[in-house]
């Protein structure tokens, strides 16, 4: 009987009948005990609920509320519309003046964001910038380059 439980409590879960079945049993080498697959399915469930209970105490989201903003957003990062979160997490961005949840970021964007400083004048200096760039400017006689503030 030593044998039984060595193995996968998920593959073979107590009180199953698999036993009598044919079925090659897989070994479990890993606590539970779990097989490989199982093993990292229950890792990836016990990460999404840690993620989940901190996003909800550090940004006040309600259960369940950044998989349905996730969604919402199309599963891309709000502003560069390139990443999805697969390889990294999207990132909760909050406005650090009112604490007020914007959406979902990659780390690139955010930090972006972080860099601007919040602030509506830089990005429309970067739009001034790649429609009429200082050197372009320059080269033409300009004697400054400007974008409001
Ligand atoms: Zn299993
Ligand atoms: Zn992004």
């Amino acid at each position: 009987m030593t044998e039984l439980t060595k193995l996968c409590k998920e593959c073979f879960p107590a009180g199953s009948l698999a036993w009598t079945l044919k079925t090659k049993p897989r070994p479990a080498p890993y606590p539970g005990p779990r097989c490989a697959t199982h093993w990292r399915e229950k890792k990836k469930a016990v990460k999404a609920a840690n993620h989940e209970k901190r996003v909800q105490n550090t940004y006040g989201l309600e259960a369940g509320e950044y998989a349905r903003l996730y969604t919402f957003q199309g599963g891309l990062c709000a502003l560069c519309r390139r990443a999805t979160g697969a390889s990294r997490r999207l990132s909760v961005d909050h406005d650090h003046a009112t604490g007020e949840v914007r959406g979902l970021l990659c780390r690139t964007c955010n930090t972006l964001l972080g860099h601007a400083r919040d602030k509506l004048a830089f990005f429309r200096r970067c739009i001034a910038y790649l429609r009429f760039p200082p050197c372009r400017a320059m080269r033409e006689g300009w004697t400054g380059w400007y974008a409001d503030e």
